[in-house]
């Protein structure tokens, strides 16, 4: 991995790169990339390169448009399915305003301040290892399946040569994975990626939808990271497992807690519990996203904590209890096409508080939510997520901790954006309406 311009530059010759793709995000979580010949590699270092910020979402207004994108060369990697010779890399940029600023509207420096304040607070290290489903279709243009295999149903899986060309790309360009497996829907993957610190993860989430999407491409069919694409089985969620490091001391981890679990761990726990639906229209950032969080399909629906339940929307995995390293917890809420740098914020932020202020931790709920009353659930002091998109905004609109954790740029830009989806899709007619409504009124 190279540290600095310098390496660059050396692998750069080393590796015959003719283009290198800068790569940053808007506000969405949308992938934006433009390609400098390796003849201007040393001006986009020295000066960066300018664009036009007025055409990206959620980025400048037409009057204060002119960006700077500057490449960050420890994310240099090349792009194993482009050419071997002439061959084409990419590194991340970092995003200024012309005077020298950081640009608030840059995503990635909205994950990297928030880091700024976990330092402020003594932790040093945000780990995360998110697991990322997707489906195959044959195409855009409708769900048609390619398999009927269920979770880890091997050979009923039409996906073996994608998934296993999908991980020899990413593990070239410096990516490890931990697993790979058919999910439980029909057409339904997951590759999981082993955990690194948020910013890197974030840039690894970003990179990793690209590679599944070029390889999906080559082989002739299409890779979708939409939460909900089929009515009756399971979506695609993205399971964040998440610890906070102090050096090499997981400070999420006490030997003698029966869970495993230390004071700090337990606060932040109860600060995403407290939190979660403030920031859920970021986690969950579609009107298809709460099509996913639905009772029945393996995603929460509850807002409660367990250690091996499923249908809780926080787990403490148990695999290998007791091992310091691996103690962390599970939010099983957000989806795979979120932004992957403002949900590790927004999730960072909310335990962070839990922290600070010293909430309490409710009782873990062990028993399956799904299937408890509305009554039982009242008794037992469980809310529920945000149904909707429009109620999701609601809960945003009104938080103090997301308008902090986003900065106002974003903030207003992500409610204006979303206040626009949610508008233009409950004026819709659907199908489901004239089937059901037509006959009888
Ligand atoms: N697909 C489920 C979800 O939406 C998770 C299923 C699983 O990983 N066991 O979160
Ligand atoms: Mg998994
Ligand atoms: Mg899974
Ligand atoms: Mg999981």
């Amino acid at each position: 991995k190279p540290r600095d311009k310098k390496d660059v530059m050396e692998l750069v010759k080393q590796y015959d790169v003719k283009f290198v793709r800068l790569w940053f995000t808007d506000v969405l979580g949308q992938l934006k990339s433009f390609a400098v010949p390796v003849e201007e590699l040393e001006m986009a270092f020295e000066e960066g390169m300018g664009f036009d910020g007025s055409s990206i979402r959620g980025f400048a207004r037409i009057e204060e448009s002119d960006m700077i994108a500057r490449p960050d060369p420890t994310t240099f990697a090349i792009l194993p399915w482009r050419p071997k010779e002439k061959a084409v890399a990419r590194m991340f940029c970092d995003i200024y305003n012309p005077d020298g600023t950081p640009y608030e509207g840059d995503p990635r420096y909205v994950l990297k301040k928030n880091l700024e304040k976990m330092k402020k607070m003594g932790f040093t290290h945000f780990y995360i290892g998110p697991e990322l489903e997707f489906f195959y279709f044959k195409s855009d243009k409708a769900p048609e399946i390619l398999d009927k295999g269920g979770y880890f149903d091997y050979p009923m899986d039409a996906a073996e040569d994608l998934r296993r060309e999908t991980i020899f790309c990413l593990e070239q360009m410096g990516i490890r994975v931990e697993y790979s497996h058919h999910e439980v829907a029909p057409s339904q993957h997951e590759i999981d990626l082993r955990y690194a610190e948020a910013l890197e993860m974030a840039d690894i989430v970003m990179t990793y939808r690209v590679v599944v999407k070029e390889v999906a491409k080559k082989y002739g069919v299409y890779a979708t990271f939409m939460p909900k694409p089929i009515f009756g089985v399971n979506g695609s969620g993205m399971h964040t497992h998440q610890s906070l490091f102090i050096g090499d001391k997981n400070a999420f981890f006490d030997p003698n807690d029966p869970f495993h679990l230390s004071d700090v761990a337990k606060k932040y726990i109860a600060g995403l519990l407290t939190h979660i639906k403030e920031i859920t229209l970021v986690l969950n950032q579609w009107v298809n996203s709460y099509k996913r969080l639905v009772p029945g399909y393996e995603a929460p629906v509850y807002i409660a904590w367990a250690r091996r339940n499923r249908s809780a929307l926080i787990r403490v995995p148990m695999y290998k209890p007791g091992k310091e390293k691996a103690t962390r917890i599970e939010l099983r809420s957000p989806d795979p096409a979120c932004n992957p740098y403002l949900a590790f914020a927004c999730m960072l932020a909310a335990g962070l508080e839990g922290i600070k202020k010293g909430y309490r931790l409710p009782d873990p709920i062990e028993k399956d939510i799904y299937h408890l009353s509305e009554e039982e659930r009242k008794a037992l002091g469980i809310d529920n997520l945000p149904g909707s998109l429009g109620e999701a905004i609601e809960y945003a609109e009104k938080s103090e901790l997301l308008k902090e954790t986003l900065g106002e740029h974003v903030f207003k830009e992500l409610l204006n954006n979303k206040k626009l989806e949610w508008d233009e899709y409950r004026i819709q007619v659907f199908p489901y309406e004239i089937e059901k409504y037509l006959p009888i009124l």
